[in-house]
């Protein structure tokens, strides 16, 4: 399988040289030049696998490159229980309603979904420079709007041949997640907080990435960039893997029958989670709608409603900040597709973007776009009651970014009356957005004078659930990372933590 950049400019690579470089040169996105499609019968005998054994299938067919035996045991490392995660089933499926499941993707280290994929790319991107024969020394650089950067950060620590820088906006992440930051352990970490939001730290990252004076000093001491963000083809490849995972589990409980259509809801960001559904309804996997769920930073509702994509708009910091982005990154692989593999069509919508802030795709494109997706949005009143709507009726808490999803698909329902079954990705657990939930469920008064930790105690009375082992043991962990920084001095910052400023 060959990887191409969605802007053309660059030849073709393989999946470990289009995982070892995080971006294409050109500035696009690698991306798989053919989709491949399973036959029925293919589907039909993946009913029955373990996660771990339908990882090593899927992500066999896309990382061709990578010997099938060592896929194996990347796999059954990142994904052990419970060792890495907190069920045997690493993504399991509980029902909210009725037709309406729940895949429950924050049983990981960090209780968030990105665990998924990164706890296998750090496997994926050593073994990657092993193959390329690349005996340079990683740097991660990760722009975080909070979930990404605790991930990355506990899928690299201390993996020998890498470093791993990660950036967070100062305004716009719980207190939670900046807590599981700014303790990070391993020696090959470092964290900064940035002032801004995400896509001020998000843009000053990728400007260092393609900086020529720092990449130039990184090359002569011996270093190379590469992103855990999921630009990175081996960010979005495991992805895949679950939805997959969520169908076969449904059938295995007689609740779907295989071929039976299933729609899925997934809260979006930078659209790394549901092009990974994309990915799977394309090589076949029975999938309806995907539903495109944002939250008060909806340029994603209007692009999916009218074609056009316009981030000339307010910024929001709302209760779900995982979503709190204007520019999603990974929609341009999707563009790539929509285009029929138009690079130079992509390359346009880009430059608009980039020169303009607003891009807009033809007539044809978007009817194609409508045959996929559907695009909503939620508001914060709106999260707060589909938060304490679905503890109500299914006694089962979810977290705000969770709960933008559940919201935006009761509006296609009362908008379509579309009865398929659905599986909504459960993107975080609701401990680490702990004051919102609270506050949703039992009130203001639940949560006055309350501190995180007694928060995540009282959560754990009213969830019935047990506050997740990595969040409990925070409260005895010392703060190892300080460094506040404005977006512009980012690139000077870099150079003096990687000792390459002369
Ligand atoms: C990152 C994140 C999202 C958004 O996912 P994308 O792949 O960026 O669309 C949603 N929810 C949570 C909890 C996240 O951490």
């Amino acid at each position: 399988m060959r990887y191409v950049s969605t802007r053309g400019q660059v030849p073709a690579v393989s999946a470990a040289e289009a995982i070892r470089q995080g971006i294409a040169a050109d500035g696009g996105l690698y991306t798989p030049e053919q989709i491949p499609r399973l036959t029925e019968a293919e589907l039909g005998a993946m009913v029955n696998l373990s996660y771990q054994e339908l990882a090593s299938k899927i992500l066999g067919l896309y990382l061709t490159d990578y010997p099938a035996d060592d896929l194996r045991r990347m796999i059954g490392a990142a994904y052990a229980f419970p060792e890495k995660f907190g069920s045997p089933e690493v993504t399991p499926v509980t029902v909210i309603g009725d037709r309406q499941y729940l895949l429950e993707l924050y049983h990981g280290p960090t209780c968030a979904f990105k665990d998924v994929a990164l706890q296998l790319l750090p496997h994926l991107l050593t073994k990657a420079s092993q193959l390329t024969g690349d005996i340079r020394e990683i740097v991660i650089l990760v722009a975080t709007s909070g979930d990404t950067g605790k991930a990355a950060l506990e899928g690299f620590k201390d993996v020998p041949g890498t470093r791993i820088i990660v950036f967070f906006p100062e305004e716009g992440v719980s207190r939670i997640q900046r807590l599981q930051m700014i303790t990070q352990e391993g020696q090959n970490t470092a964290v900064i907080a940035v002032e801004g939001n995400f896509d001020d730290a998000q843009n000053a990252v990728k400007q260092i990435f393609t900086d020529p004076d720092i990449l130039e000093k990184m090359e002569r001491h011996g270093l190379t960039f590469s992103s855990a963000n999921s630009i990175n083809w081996g960010r979005l490849v495991p992805q895949i893997v679950y939805y997959f995972y969520g169908y076969m589990a449904l059938c295995r409980e007689h609740r779907l029958k295989m071929g039976d259509p299933l729609n899925v809801v997934v809260p979006t960001g930078n659209f790394g989670n549901i092009l990974a559904a994309y990915f799977a309804k394309k090589m076949g996997l029975p999938l309806g709608k995907l539903i495109c769920a944002s939250n008060s930073n909806n340029v994603l509702t209007d692009f999916i409603k009218t074609g056009h994509y316009d981030r000339k708009r307010d910024f929001h910091l709302t209760i779900s900040p995982s979503m709190d982005i204007l520019i999603s990154s990974n929609l341009e692989r999707l563009l790539f597709y929509l285009a029929g593999q138009d690079a130079g069509q992509v390359r346009d919508w880009m430059s608009q973007l980039k020169s303009q802030g607003e891009y807009r795709i033809g007539d044809d494109d978007l009817a194609k776009l409508h045959e996929d997706f559907y695009g909503g949005f939620a508001t914060e009143g709106e999260t707060m009651d589909a938060i304490r709507a679905v503890y109500r009726s299914a006694g089962k808490v979810i977290d705000t970014h969770t709960a933008v999803g559940q919201s935006v698909y009761q509006r296609y329902l009362r908008e379509t009356d579309d009865r398929t079954p659905m599986l909504l990705a459960s993107t975080a657990s609701p401990f680490k957005f702990n004051a919102s939930v609270v506050r949703a469920i039992a009130g203001e008064e639940g949560v006055a004078g309350k501190d995180e930790f007694e928060l995540l105690r009282l959560l754990e009375r009213i969830s019935g659930e047990a506050i997740p082992e990595a969040l409990e043991g925070l409260e005895r962990k010392a703060v190892r990372h300080q460094t506040l920084c404005k977006p512009e001095r980012l690139g000077e910052l870099v150079q003096e933590l990687l000792k390459i400023k002369e």
